[in-house]
């Protein structure tokens, strides 16, 4: 069944003279189960992309649904992981209340908040760092609490913006294999945007590029070779 349909997206900011079209006639389908990559270059309108999914902005033209309902607003049914895991994080809470933080506000019960942060926990291999605070762990650990946290909200639809752009090359590769592991385990269905075409290849089920603004998709891989 297809989880995500993007159709006919478009997203200009500004107006008059300023106006700037990031992204212009983006349509493609997630189906459920699927890890689907995004890539393009660094300003191509990926960040934009993301946040109309996530309700996070409405695009100005163009329709976003998720399981056949459109995007109006932030979805219950989504989670997000971003780049920037030091500022997603509230520094003042420990690993486990901070992945049972969102548990919260969608009203899971004190006792399913504590067994469903130790379970995410658990998958991301940090069982045993739920009572540590963000700061005494490292950039790479920090980000596995923020896939702990979103994997915990049992999403629907997993949107990753560059997760792993900012651990170093060691870390992202270990990342990058948790993510395997873990989507695979929990059947999930994963969009992730990257601007590295090597990461998209090594990770996806299916690759989707975009073109230089105004972003569009341009190429799918893999590509159906004609037999030789
Ligand atoms: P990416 O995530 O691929 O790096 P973005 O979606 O962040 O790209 O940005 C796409 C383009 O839109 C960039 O050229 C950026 O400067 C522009 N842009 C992003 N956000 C805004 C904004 N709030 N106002 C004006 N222009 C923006
Ligand atoms: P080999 O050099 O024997 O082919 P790999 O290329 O599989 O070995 O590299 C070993 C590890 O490096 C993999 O398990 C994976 O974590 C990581 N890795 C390899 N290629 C990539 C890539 N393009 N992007 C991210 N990680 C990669």
């Amino acid at each position: 069944t297809t989880m995500l349909e993007v159709s006919d997206l478009g997203h200009t900011y500004g107006s008059g003279d300023t106006a700037y079209t990031a992204i212009s006639d983006l349509s493609f389908t997630v189906e459920t189960g699927e890890l689907t990559c995004i890539v393009g270059p660094s300003g191509c309108g990926k960040s934009t992309l993301l946040r109309a999914i996530a309700g996070l902005h409405t695009p100005t033209g163009g329709t976003v649904r998720l399981k056949g309902e459109t995007v109006a607003g932030v979805p219950e049914d989504l989670a997000v992981v971003f780049q920037d895991y030091s500022r997603s994080l509230f520094p003042w809470l420990t690993v486990r209340d901070n992945v049972e933080f969102p548990l919260r506000s969608r009203g899971v019960s004190a006792d399913d908040r504590a067994s469903r942060a130790a379970e995410a926990l658990e998958w991301v291999g940090l069982g045993k760092a739920g009572k540590k605070y963000p700061w005494q762990l490292s950039g790479g650990m920090q980000q596995r609490v923020s896939i702990a946290r979103a994997l915990a909200c049992r999403p629907s639809l997993l949107l990753m913006d560059e997760p792993f752009a900012s651990v170093d090359a060691q870390t992202r590769f270990e990342l990058e294999d948790l993510l395997l592991r873990v989507r695979r385990e929990l059947n999930a269905t994963v969009l992730l945007v990257t601007h590295d075409i090597d990461e998209s290849v090594y990770l996806g089920d299916r690759v989707l590029v975009l073109s230089k603004p105004p972003a569009t998709v341009v190429a799918e891989l893999p590509v159906d070779l004609p037999p030789v």
